[in-house]
């Protein structure tokens, strides 16, 4: 028999409601950036559950001989979210917080990033949870290897093509490409991106993602009137989007006053100089061995700088802490580094945000750049990369500022409602099998 409820004590009864946790759950927020557009869109509901859904979802144990001869186990995903338009495609991310919903929120990420920039790929991700900084370079080797064959039976350069991410390298590239291609008898270089150019890798790969998120930093600037010689920004995480970003700002002039990486930040109100943090960072494997006062992520989060630039991982600016930040203009280098309640009030304070997807677009170009070269087998010089990269990024924020204008919404929702417009036209387009 059902129990009656005891009545709320007066005071219960009467005190406000608080406010429910804000979720942070990576995937849950892309589905609710999702339906957004989907609104604007006027999606029926079937095609908003087609396209919210990734299409495949492979889990697989990776088992490693570690260097004292023990036996561990990793646990290894690849998420392709659509390939409604290409091969799918996107990073291999080696880090402690990597779980299911943060593969497949990425990777539904990746589907719209490359529909913005109008390249002809899907969305993919694929991740190990690991602390990657604890093995030494013949366990990563191994851990690579055994979960590049473990994950093999879905990738292809006409398939699924993986690319560097959080805590993967150019040296990682390396050993998919080569354990892909000794489980095929022959070398398949297009099967994966961001490799080291001697065995196929493009030209200015390595700093692509941040030349195209400085190209989107420059047009947003242009159109707020902000010169950006003497302008200020400060860029937390200092890995390959990061670190490349702040000299590129450096070199248009910029006072990078603050940078930081997972073990904290440091800040000189003068500017910092990349090259000494770029030193101190080789030299002891962190920013915070560099000369300037010490801060710690969440402050740098909050500084009065112009440019905010996060390029580390998921929801750093979130309900709790938008309303402090002071940037101008917040270039998201990372993934999905803004919540959806933290949007909202940026929008209302007038800060510009310029959306993961299309910030951090120019890896993923500069990676079809990369893949049309592998399957030419002819390869272009660094310039003609960089012409293309930049033509890219600069046509793809044209198009998401006039989409964000015509249906008077912020640059996210904006490039969110080309990208899934996109991606449902050709879903629409190819019909349902059978
Ligand atoms: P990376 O491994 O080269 O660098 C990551 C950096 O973040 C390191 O400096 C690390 O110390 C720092 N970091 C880790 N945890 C942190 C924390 N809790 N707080 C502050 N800093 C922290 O990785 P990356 O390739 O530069 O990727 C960074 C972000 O950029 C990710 O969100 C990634 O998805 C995104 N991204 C990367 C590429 C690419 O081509 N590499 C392309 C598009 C997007």
């Amino acid at each position: 028999m059902a129990q009656k409820r005891k009545p709320a004590p007066a005071a219960r009864r009467k005190a406000t409601p608080a406010l429910a946790p804000e979720n942070l759950n990576p995937y849950e927020f892309a589905l609710r950036q999702f339906d957004r557009a989907a609104d604007f869109l006027k999606l029926d509901s079937g095609t908003r559950e087609l396209l919210s859904q990734p299409k495949r979802q492979l889990i697989v144990s990776v088992p490693i001989k570690m260097d004292n001869k023990k036996i561990k186990v990793f646990t290894g995903y690849r998420v392709q979210h659509s390939i409604a338009r290409g091969p799918s495609k996107g990073g291999i991310r080696f880090h402690p917080g990597v779980t299911l919903d943060e593969v497949k929120a990425l990777a539904m990420w990746m589907t719209w990033k490359c529909a913005v920039v109008n390249i002809p790929f899907g969305g993919a991700k694929g991740g190990i949870t690991v602390d990657a900084k604890a093995l030494s370079m013949d366990e990563n080797e191994r851990l690579t290897r055994r979960y590049t064959s473990e994950i093999a039976i879905v990738l292809g350069h006409d398939r699924d093509i993986p690319a560097p991410d959080v805590y993967t390298t150019p040296q990682h590239m390396a050993w998919i490409m080569d354990t892909f291609s000794m489980t095929q008898g022959y070398s398949t270089l297009g099967v994966v991106t961001g490799k080291p150019i001697p065995l196929g890798g493009s030209a200015g790969r390595n700093e692509a993602t941040a030349e195209g998120c400085f190209v989107s930093i420059d047009e947003a600037a242009k159109r707020m009137r902000l010169g950006l010689k003497g302008a200020t920004a400060a860029v937390q995480g200092y890995g390959n989007a990061g670190s490349h970003v702040a000299r590129f700002l450096e070199e248009a002039g910029v006072k990078v006053l603050a940078v930081s990486d997972s073990r904290g930040g440091i800040y000189d109100k003068k500017g910092l100089r990349t090259e000494l943090v770029n030193a101190a960072k080789d030299k002891k494997g962190t920013v915070t061995a560099a000369s300037g006062q010490k801060i710690s992520n969440a402050e740098l989060l909050e500084l009065p700088v112009d440019i905010l630039v996060p390029a580390a991982l998921e929801a750093v600016i979130t309900r709790e802490n938008a309303p402090r930040i002071k940037a101008k203009i917040i270039a998201e280098a990372a993934n999905g580094p803004t919540t959806p309640d933290a949007d909202d009030i940026l929008r209302s304070k007038g800060t510009v945000v310029i959306p993961d997807i299309l910030a951090n677009a120019g890896g993923v170009t500069v990676s079809y750049f990369e893949w049309v070269q592998d399957l030419y087998s002819f390869f272009w010089d660094a310039d003609v990369v960089r012409t293309h990269l930049e033509r890219s990024i600069r046509r793809a924020y044209e198009d998401v500022a006039e989409t964000a204008r015509r249906h008077d919404t912020n640059l996210r929702t904006g490039a969110l409602i080309l990208a899934v417009g996109r991606v449902e036209e050709a879903t629409r387009l190819r019909g349902l099998f059978p």
